[in-house]
């Protein structure tokens, strides 16, 4: 299994901006699987229901609207994202037990860098460039 290449471009200024916010920001990534990369077109927030600065859990409603929408493009959910109030952007505990449940790339943003996660065939932490 290959690592793809992250193709957020401009969007991860967008992420960052998002990490200043008064709660973790959380959403879905929406673009194009390709064989080497994973091209991402669009940003779907949704709200934190939490309202926490240490952990999320995104709104199921706006959750579903976000996945219809990337149906109705053509596109698809590539990526989930949020957010830390500090940086490195790396993931917690409840992120990895997280990362199990949705087996997506995992895109963190801190105010000053981006960084992206998935596991491993093995079930471990793999890190995914971001360009
Ligand atoms: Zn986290």
């Amino acid at each position: 299994m290959s690592v793809p290449v992250v193709k957020l471009g401009v969007l991860s200024e967008v992420l960052k901006l998002m990490a200043l916010g008064a709660s973790e920001a959380v959403g879905f990534l929406v673009g194009l699987l390709e064989p080497s990369s994973v091209r991402v077109f669009a940003l779907y927030r949704v709200d934190n229901r939490l309202g926490s600065l240490v952990e999320f859990e995104g709104d199921p409603w706006q959750t579903v609207q976000a996945h219809v929408s990337a149906e109705n493009y053509r596109f698809n959910v590539v990526c989930l994202f949020h957010t830390h109030p500090s940086c490195p952007p790396l993931p917690s505990s409840l992120d990895f037990r997280g990362m199990k449940l949705w087996p997506l790339i995992w895109v963190i943003a801190c105010p000053g860098e981006v960084r992206a996660w998935r596991l491993d065939e093995g079930g471990g932490l793999q890190e995914v460039v971001v360009e």
